[in-house]
């Protein structure tokens, strides 16, 4: 976290403007996880999510507005006729692709059938079983949390704090982890507003309590919640720092910094879509080539780019 960041002390109200906490406004909800992930396997009629993901009705019409508004979805009288209605991704919604991937290959690599863990994507263009590997648009070099570096961009400031979309968690969703994420607890993350987010604070450096409470304007409650949770997942881990002054330090382990695509996938769709018209709040570098980075995913076999259509786990293929 830059000095910069540490001067701005928001009001109550006021948080930092960060494109994965507005991301996460959109996403950080179980149902909406679900709905979305299932669109990208062809599902576009109201009944057949009913069905499906036994959704209460008045939540699946909520998160179809919602999901609208946000231009995930763009709503199309049926072709069938009648005053029946269909949903189709929208181009914010086909973007979702990327975030979704970087789930699901979290997912895969950490509760997945042992022994297969990184062999989890099948490239057509090369014919190899491979890893997405985050990697820089401009030289192609990977990106990790090590190589990366974020500063404030022009959208820099403070702003009303997004409202999460749902307060409660839905364990009628969570039910549903297994077979969409492999485990509830995968669901249980991606489906919350405060995980991601302090996942991604402390990949950017926020390591001590206060800092996550400053930062995020997290309820401290909710926070120390939200820690317990990670802790008990293992992507956090939590240490006492004899310094000056005797504190507790979050670190992440190694299943949470693998989570790094997955919030540089958050970030990139949050500055696309959630952006406020003033530029990007935060401008991401990348050490090696030294240039901003856009992050894009390439096949670990044959350093291909990797696009949309190449990804079978959308469709629900293996
Ligand atoms: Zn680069
Ligand atoms: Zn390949």
């Amino acid at each position: 976290m830059s000095e910069k960041e540490a001067e701005l002390t928001p009001s109550p109200a006021m948080v930092a403007k960060y494109s994965v906490v507005r991301a996460l406004a959109v996403l950080g909800d179980t149902w909406t996880l679900l709905i979305v992930l299932s669109a990208f396997r062809g599902t576009s009629r109201f009944t057949d999510w009913q069905s499906e993901l036994d959704i209460p009705k008045a939540v699946l019409a909520n998160r179809l507005d919602r999901l609208v508004e946000v231009r995930v979805f763009t709503r199309r009288p049926s072709q069938a006729g009648g005053k029946r209605m269909e949903y189709f991704l929208d181009e914010a919604g086909l973007d979702l692709w990327e975030p979704l991937v970087a789930m699901l290959r979290w997912s895969r690599q950490w509760y997945g059938p042992e022994g297969h863990e990184s062999l989890h994507f099948h490239h057509e263009g090369c014919g190899a079983d491979s890893d997405l590997v985050l990697s820089c648009y401009t030289c192609a070099g990977p990106l990790t949390p090590f190589n990366t570096f974020a500063e404030p961009g022009p959208g820099e400031g403070l702003e009303a704090r997004v409202e999460p979309h749902s307060r409660r968690r839905a364990n009628s969703a969570i039910r549903h982890g297994e077979e969409a994420f492999g485990s509830s607890e995968a669901l249980t993350f991606f489906g919350d507003m405060w995980a991601p987010a302090i996942v991604a604070t402390a990949l950017r450096g926020g390591r001590r309590f206060n800092d996550l409470v400053s930062y995020l304007r997290i309820p401290p409650l909710v926070l120390s919640m939200r820690l317990k949770e990670l802790l008990a997942m293992g992507v956090i881990s939590r240490r006492t720092i004899e310094d000056s002054e005797r504190y507790e330090a979050f670190h992440l382990t190694r299943k949470g910094l693998d989570l790094f695509p997955y919030v540089a996938m958050i970030a990139k769709w949050g500055d696309k879509w959630c952006d406020d018209a003033s530029g990007v709040p935060l401008v991401f570098h990348h050490k090696d080539c030294g240039h901003e980075y856009t992050p894009v995913f390439r096949c670990s076999a044959c350093g291909g780019r990797i696009h949309r259509a190449d990804v079978k786990f959308l469709t629900g293929q293996p």
